[in-house]
């Protein structure tokens, strides 16, 4: 079985690392799909796993009695699903739902869970994500508010592409008005309306952005904040993927430095 670390790891909070937190704590880490519309959690749900995102995007929706859903939060590649069990958390307070394909790595809870309360390198990335997440939850709530329905659907598209980091995506209108928490009517008013600006194009269940800086200036100022969190997470794990590298480069150079011992 191949390690943690010789899989190809698109995932930033495993990129930001160290190499020897990685291979210490992380090599029961098991490559998984990310089917459409696949449910990862429901509300009450036992936090069973932890999955850090591969390629797609998982939403994170608070649901209504009645069923009714609304979007309070996005992760892909910069975050991991399930993270509220690492605070101790013992069943899912949201549905997490899968909307753009892809793939994560799992593992299980208990074992993430006493990775982050033995390792302070865990801790410390673990916590950065999870202190954006909810930074990004408590945005949504004032965007879901005070937000037009343009300026939002335009911030949540910015955002999945980021998360997706391609300009096209599959989408359908039912599925974005049950993100936003509005009429699948005024989605597909919006919709035609960002389309005979030139900013996306709409074709048979595919939305490709066309014009990213108009619908970035169409998006409300959430999108922005959404974006620095995002970064901040994510230079986090580049940082941590050149520091991977080079150290791959010196234990390859005859008569290096041996590293010295550190905790992780
Ligand atoms: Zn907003």
């Amino acid at each position: 079985m191949a390690s943690a670390t010789s899989r190809s790891t698109q995932n930033r909070l495993l990129a930001a690392l160290p190499r020897a937190a990685l291979e210490r704590y992380f090599s029961e880490l098991r490559p998984v799909s990310l089917i459409q519309r696949q449910v990862l959690y429901e509300p009450g749900a036992p936090l069973t796993h932890v999955y850090f995102v591969n390629e797609g995007v998982v939403s994170i929706l608070t649901k209504m009695a009645d069923a009714t859903t609304i979007e309070v939060g996005m992760i892909g590649i910069e975050g991991a699903v399930g993270t509220a069990a690492l605070l101790g958390g013992e069943t899912s307070s949201q549905q997490a739902l899968v909307q753009v394909a892809g793939s994560a790595l799992r593992m299980n809870a208990a074992e993430c869970k006493a990775a982050f309360d033995q390792s302070p390198a865990v801790r410390a990335v673990m916590m950065r994500f999870i202190e954006a997440l909810f930074d990004l939850s408590a945005q949504t709530v004032a965007c879901n508010r005070l937000h037009t329905i343009e300026q939002r659907c335009a911030r949540w598209l910015m955002m999945a592409r980021d998360r997706l980091q391609d300009d096209i995506m599959p989408m359908t209108h039912e599925f974005l008005a049950s993100m936003l928490g509005v009429r699948r009517a005024g989605v597909t008013e919006t919709a035609g309306e960002l389309q005979r600006s030139g900013l996306i194009r709409y074709h048979h269940g595919r939305l490709t952005i066309i014009d990213r800086e108009g619908l970035e200036a169409t998006a409300c100022e959430c999108y922005r904040i959404d974006h620095n969190l995002f970064m901040r997470v994510c230079d986090a794990g580049q940082l941590g993927l050149q520091e991977k590298i080079k150290s791959f480069v010196r234990t390859r150079t005859k008569n290096a430095p041996r590293p010295k011992h550190v905790e992780v």
